[in-house]
């Protein structure tokens, strides 16, 4: 099906143009980011400061004239601080702000025998980048700047003031970034604003996320009492135990079948995943296995009612096999509300994705957390889009120059009444 394509307004003619031509500076900035590395403490490194220090200069130096660090308390790092900036550019309407959110911190790189180079050099192959952080997250502060790049370097006021949000500690947990910033700073936001986290998405950019299933991490403790193997009438197999209750986790998709088309997979799972080792011997009756269950769950459930239904065949396989089991939750996340489908930022957002990528975005609700919960959680209306090639966290991550490109085209777009 072909689409007739609006005719945009010559103010967004002129910026696209200029995104088109900042491939140069996507490959300086991005050089720059990469030889900075911003690992969390909890990864082993000193926090955002360097990093964050640099993208400030970099805001300074583009004409960014209200620029606010945000300064998270944390005594886990050198300068006590996980750093948080918030810069943004006036628009016509001054009451309501479209906000780019983008992490600075990474991960580490893992094995480095994976890497074919050095992971904290650039590398440009073509329309290619290559190094660590350059697709998680680096690309969607590009995209960010570049949009920001434009409007200074062009002198255009949009009509809804930009906000370029850059937050540290994503990839630990968020409680120095998003979350700080949200509960801390509230006077940040209006109710009005709109919120994009370019930090998930499909390489078709079609992937539109607005609404996340509740997680729950399941650690099940299964105790009888050890023996030797040649007389099991002396002990009581904790092993046995735990394999019949793992076969009846699979029971709970049927009690908690509500299905929603939005997500992928469209109900909810339940998986047995990670079993800890039990004894050293083939002779021995195991007297205490440790098992993990992963549920992803639809929002329309509460976590304690999944819980309830897990402890409630734990009382089974206790009466039926003589063993105690115990509970831990190492994950327990209700999901946010989703952001609704009439929503300011997806009515805005997916006419751009489409006219920019000729393609046929959807909205999708996704099994994972994301940092889009934290604004969701305080009644933000959030999407979470990037046009990515899903390697963040492997070796060799690539980002695509021309994807920042196109994205920043969206984002610029968002900024303007007329689509
Ligand atoms: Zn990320």
């Amino acid at each position: 099906m072909r689409r007739k394509r609006h005719t945009e307004p010559p103010m967004l003619a002129a910026i696209d143009r200029h995104l088109d031509s900042s491939a140069k500076t996507i490959i300086d900035l991005q050089r720059a980011l990469v030889a900075i590395p911003a690992l969390g403490p909890l990864n082993g490194g000193p926090g955002e400061t360097e990093k964050t220090a640099f993208l400030k200069k970099y805001l300074e130096d583009m004409g960014f004239a209200d620029i606010r660090e945000l300064r998270a308390p944390d005594p886990a790092v050198p300068c006590g601080y996980r750093p948080n900036l918030a810069a943004i550019i006036p628009g016509r309407n001054g009451a309501k702000t479209f906000w780019v959110i983008s992490h600075t911190d990474i991960v580490p790189p893992g094995d480095r025998s994976l890497w074919a180079s050095d992971p904290y050099t650039l590398r440009v192959e073509g329309d290619i980048l290559i190094g660590r952080g350059v697709e998680d997250n680096h690309q969607g502060i590009v995209s960010s700047l570049l949009v920001a790049k434009a409007l200074l370097e062009l002198n255009v006021t949009p009509d809804m003031n930009y906000g370029v949000l850059l937050v540290a500690d994503e990839e630990t947990g968020s409680k120095y970034g998003l979350d700080y910033v949200v509960k801390c700073h509230p006077e940040l936001f209006s109710p009005e604003d709109l919120f994009l986290v370019p930090d998930f998405g499909e390489s078709t950019s079609r992937m539109v996320e607005v609404a996340e299933k509740s997680i729950l991490w399941l650690k099940v403790v299964v105790e009888g009492k050890q023996c030797h193997a040649s007389t099991p009438a002396a002990g009581v197999n904790s092993l046995l135990a735990a394999a019949d209750f793992i076969t009846r986790i699979p029971s709970l998709h049927a009690r908690f079948d509500a299905r929603d088309p939005l997500f992928d997979p469209p109900f909810s799972t339940f998986q047995p995943t990670k079993k800890e080792a039990n004894v050293e011997s083939v002779n021995i009756i195991p007297g205490r296995d440790v098992f993990y269950v992963d549920c992803r769950v639809m929002p329309c459930y509460q976590l304690d009612e999944i819980v309830t239904a897990v402890q409630g065949i734990g009382k089974e396989i206790e009466a039926e096999h003589g063993v105690r089991v115990s509970y831990d939750f190492v994950q327990f996340e209700q999901a946010a509300p989703a952001t609704p489908a009439d929503s300011e930022i997806v009515t805005r957002l997916l006419p751009r994705i489409r006219t920019v990528f000729g393609n046929e975005p959807r909205l999708q609700g996704i099994g994972g957390g994301t940092v889009a919960a934290y604004l969701r959680n305080a009644g933000h209306q959030a999407a979470v889009w990037a046009t990515l090639m899903h390697n963040a966290h492997q070796p060799n991550e690539r980002s695509s120059i021309s994807a920042s490109i196109k994205d920043a085209k969206v984002m610029a777009a968002m900024l303007f009444d007329k689509a």
